[in-house]
């Protein structure tokens, strides 16, 4: 029996279709006996449709209220979730970061994770729960809601791994892994079974979206293993 924390990227639960298929993913990991921490980004573009209609209202809002109103999409994520999974019969629970105690600087739009409290997702675990933890999102120091810079559910997922000591962080995406260069513009990259962290951390402040530059220092710092693999098929993947 493992502790696993699983991250699916916007793409991998972009509806309802997709939710129910990632479900069924977490149930078989679930009914292998492992413990599962679950983390979720937005559904699809609802990141980029928020500020759109942000925009709309005022072109320069304020970074405190883009983040009351982008956090919205990864708390929508995890309660349809959790839905899904109890429409399966599966003990599970969602968490936002101030429930669970995802603790950040103030800089919103771009905080950071100074600290991840355990006791509430350990208690849950202890009850055999899934537990359903929002990406992108921190707690800062007043209680206000802060968010972590684009592709910060990466970062988060790796950062609870950490706090956890998990053996494993899954990283689920809508690619079969880390390659060469982007899949989608370079036809001829190449996937890699295995990437070391200093490898991958120049990939990503290269500007490789598959892995926030972050979540790769988190990793490295707390010797945190991380397997990027496609929600959408069994392939591989890539251990980093
Ligand atoms: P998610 O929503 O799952 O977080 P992202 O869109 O943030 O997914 O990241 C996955 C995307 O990263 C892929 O669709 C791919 O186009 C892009 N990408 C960029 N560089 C790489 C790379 N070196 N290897 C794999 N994917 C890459
Ligand atoms: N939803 C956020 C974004 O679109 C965070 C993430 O997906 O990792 O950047
Ligand atoms: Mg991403």
């Amino acid at each position: 029996m493992a502790l696993i924390v699983q991250k699916f990227g916007g793409s991998s639960v972009a509806n309802a279709e997709r939710v129910r298929h990632v479900a069924g993913i977490i149930a078989d990991n679930y009914a292998e006996g492992h413990d599962i921490v679950v983390v979720l980004s937005a559904q699809g573009d609802t990141t980029d449709d928020l500020i759109e209609k942000a925009q709309e209202l005022n072109p320069r809002p304020s970074k405190r209220e883009m983040d009351v109103l982008l956090s919205t999409g990864e708390q929508q994520s995890v309660a349809l979730m959790a839905m899904a999974l109890e429409a399966m019969g599966l003990p599970c629970i969602s968490l936002a970061a101030w429930q669970v105690g995802i603790q950040s600087t103030s800089v919103h739009s771009d905080a950071r994770i100074k600290k991840i409290d355990t006791e509430r997702i350990q208690s849950e675990l202890d009850q055999h729960r899934i537990v359903i933890v929002t990406g992108f999102q921190g707690v800062d120091r007043n209680g206000d809601v802060t968010t972590l810079g684009r592709g910060g559910s990466d970062t988060s997922a790796v950062a609870i791994a950490a706090a956890l000591h998990a053996d494993l962080c899954q990283i689920y995406t809508d690619v079969d892994g880390v390659y060469t260069a982007d899949p989608r513009v370079c036809p001829r990259a190449k996937k890699l079974d295995v990437i070391s962290y200093d490898d991958m951390l120049e990939l990503s402040s290269s500007g490789a979206g598959v892995l926030q530059m972050r979540a790769v220092e988190f990793a490295r710092k707390y010797q945190v293993v991380i397997h990027s693999r496609s929600a959408f098929s069994d392939a591989e993947g890539t251990y980093i």
